[in-house]
């Protein structure tokens, strides 16, 4: 196990589409296991594999509390494809990401939706009726995988509230 690096906005990693997995290897399972002890020991509940700079579609999601004493309960999805549900009510609720530290802002998405994947056994998956924050996971990770980031679909008056904090975030880049 390891701890990897978290890229942050302004990375061109994050911008880039990712790749199809054609074949889960164990060196991906492992890739997979150190995205979840990374995303564990910086209190999140979803990475990207593009946030740890591969640009392949890998993400791993875990919503359940360790912190708090809850037992984990993480999911490795390889190639996730999610669909709105027909009864799925959008939701608006403040929004954050492991890339964009310290920024939470309103973001609306559908509230609940279908997702498939590929899991670490290279076993097809289907889950249905994801809700809260497990749908709101999925939606966030998959958007990374086509190099979306959740600030781009903010409101454009939080848009200017947080314009200049983003373009510090991208300036330390350089
Ligand atoms: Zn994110």
């Amino acid at each position: 196990m390891a701890l990897l690096d978290i890229r942050t906005y302004g990375d061109d990693v994050l911008r880039k589409k990712s790749g199809h997995v054609e074949k889960v290897t164990p060196e991906l399972v492992q890739l997979a296991e150190d995205m979840l002890e990374t995303m564990y020991e910086a209190a999140g509940c979803g990475l990207a594999a593009p946030q740890i700079g591969k640009n392949i579609r890998l993400v791993v999601i875990d919503i359940s509390r360790p912190d708090d004493g809850d037992e984990k309960h993480p999911f490795i999805m390889f190639n996730p494809e999610w669909e709105e549900e027909p009864d799925s009510e959008p939701v608006t609720v403040e929004e954050g990401c492991l890339s964009i530290p310290e920024i939470w802002i309103n973001v609306t998405r559908p509230g609940k939706v279908t997702v498939r994947y590929t899991d670490e056994k290279g076993e097809a998956r289907e889950i249905n009726h994801c809700e809260g924050i497990f749908a709101r996971a999925i939606q966030h990770e998959s958007d990374h995988l086509d190099g979306k980031l959740f600030v781009d679909k903010i409101s454009p008056a939080d848009r200017s509230l947080n314009e200049s904090k983003l373009k510090k975030m991208a300036k330390k880049k350089g």
